[in-house]
């Protein structure tokens, strides 16, 4: 699985990370600083929360 983020889309709500931060790092001013990741296995469940959980929807999942 790869996570994508549209960083159009992203308004620094961080909640990215406070669901998963083993995977969105966020600056200093709450915007995650990833792009594009592959997410091991054992973290697809939360990259899955992730996405649910951006106001913006700014997480794409693909597989
Ligand atoms: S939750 Fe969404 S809007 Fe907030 S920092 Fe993460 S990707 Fe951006």
């Amino acid at each position: 699985m790869r996570a994508i983020v549209d960083h159009d889309r992203c308004e620094g709500h961080g909640r990215c990370y406070a669901v998963a931060p083993d995977l969105f790092d966020l600056d200093d001013e709450g915007y995650t600083v990833v792009h594009e990741i592959t997410v091991p296995a054992q973290w697809h469940e939360e990259a899955r929360e992730a996405a649910s959980a951006c106001p913006r929807a700014a997480i794409r999942l693909v597989d």
